[in-house]
């Protein structure tokens, strides 16, 4: 499926708001949300898609890819 079609289907589920893929070298590392700022990393090609897993998206510039991971 590409980028664009996921995308499609997928919305924050912390806000509803709209995702926007944060490019990685291949695929995309993570989906980012435009509304509330959070970035949900994909794993292994799977987006993770949990409010739990979100990384706030000043912790994913500074090189977060997990929550709670030391930058
Ligand atoms: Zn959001």
């Amino acid at each position: 499926m590409k980028t664009k079609e996921l995308l499609s289907l997928l919305a924050c589920p912390q806000c509803l708001g709209q995702l926007e893929a944060v490019p990685g070298e291949n695929e995309p590392e993570g989906f980012a949300c435009g509304r509330c700022g959070c970035v949900y990393p994909v794993r292994e090609g799977i987006p993770v898609m949990l409010v739990d897993e979100a990384v706030s998206r000043e912790a994913w510039d500074g090189g977060a890819r997990e929550k709670g991971a030391a930058s």
